[in-house]
C-alpha cells in the first residue's frame, strides 16, 4: 500500500516512475528510462569484455545455448503477457570469462557473463540453467531499475529529484555505477532480500518454460549451501540464507513443476 501511495506521488514528477514484475504482480520504483539504462549497461559491459576476453571453448558454447534457451523462453513469455516493451532495447549475449571466483551476473540489456570459477559447483548444464536462469530473472524483473530508484530517492528525496536530475545529468550514471560496480569489480551488485527471492522464483520458472527440470535447480542451491566457500556477491551473497532460500524453493515446487510440464 505505502509503495502504491509512493508511486503516485512520484508519478506527479516522473512519467514511468512505476512498473510490476512479471508474474509476481510487486509494484516497484522505476526512475530511469530502459534506454538510459541499457545505455549505461551496454558502455560498462563493452569495457569489462575488452578486459575479460571470453573465453571459447565447450564450456563456452554450453553457456551460450542455455542462454540462447532461457531467453527465448522469456521472450516468448513476456509476448503472450504482452510485456515486450520490458524488453525493448535487449541484445541478449551470454558469456563465460576466465575468473576464479562463484560467481555470475547479467545487466539491462541482457548481457550476462559467468566466472569460469563458479563451473565446477555448477555441475551439469542444468545447473549453469539456473545460475543463468536467476541472472536473467534479476534483470527481466527490472532489479537494477528499482536499486537505482531507490538510492536516488534515499539520497535525494522526492522533493528535489525532478531539479537533481534536470541539473546533473551524469547523476545516472554515477548511480548505475555505485548499484554495479565499474571494471573489474562490474556485476558486485547489492541486490536487496526481496529481489534475491524473486530472482530465484522467476528464475526457476524460466528455466522450467526452457525445458529444464526444476528439481535439478533445487539440487544445484542444495549443492551450493553446502560449499562454505560460496559467500561472495552477487550471485553467492550471503543473504538470504541458503537455508531459508532452499526451504522456499520447496515450497514452491508445486508452481515449478506446473509450467515444466507446460
Ligand atoms: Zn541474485
Amino acid at each position: 500500500m505505502f509503495k502504491k501511495i509512493v508511486c503516485a506521488a512520484i508519478l506527479t514528477i516522473f512519467l514511468a516512475a512505476c512498473s510490476n514484475v512479471p508474474i509476481t504482480g510487486r509494484t516497484q520504483l522505476s526512475l530511469i528510462s530502459q534506454q538510459q539504462i541499457v545505455d549505461l549497461s551496454d558502455a560498462q559491459y563493452s569495457e569489462f569484455i575488452a578486459n575479460n576476453p571470453p573465453l571459447k571453448n565447450s564450456d563456452a558454447e554450453m553457456v551460450k545455448r542455455v542462454g540462447a534457451k532461457i531467453s527465448k523462453a522469456v521472450e516468448e513469455f513476456m509476448i503472450k503477457q504482452g510485456r515486450q516493451y520490458q524488453l525493448s532495447g535487449f541484445d541478449w549475449e551470454f558469456n563465460l570469462v576466465n575468473n576464479k571466483e562463484k560467481n555470475a551476473w547479467a545487466l539491462p540489456g541482457g548481457k550476462v557473463v559467468v566466472y569460469s570459477g563458479i563451473l565446477p559447483i555448477a555441475g551439469e548444464e542444468d545447473g549453469i540453467a539456473t545460475i543463468m536462469g536467476h541472472e536473467i530473472a534479476h534483470v527481466v524483473a527490472n532489479h537494477g531499475n528499482e536499486r537505482m530508484s531507490q538510492e536516488l530517492l534515499l539520497k535525494y528525496g522526492y522533493a528535489t529529484l525532478q531539479e537533481v536530475f534536470g541539473e546533473n545529468p551524469g547523476l545516472a550514471k554515477s548511480v548505475f555505477l555505485e548499484v554495479y560496480g565499474v571494471g573489474s569489480s562490474l556485476g558486485m551488485l547489492k541486490y536487496s532480500r526481496t529481489h534475491e527471492y524473486e530472482a530465484d522464483r522467476l528464475g526457476i520458472i524460466f528455466t522450467a518454460m526452457a525445458g529444464y527440470d526444476p528439481r535439478k535447480s533445487l539440487e544445484f542451491w542444495e549443492r551450493m549451501s553446502a560449499d562454505s566457500t560460496a559467500a561472495v556477491p552477487e550471485f553467492l551473497s550471503t543473504h538470504p540464507s541458503s537455508i531459508s532460500r532452499i526451504s522456499r524453493i520447496k515450497e514452491s515446487m508445486p508452481e515449478f513443476m506446473g509450467y515444466y510440464s507446460k
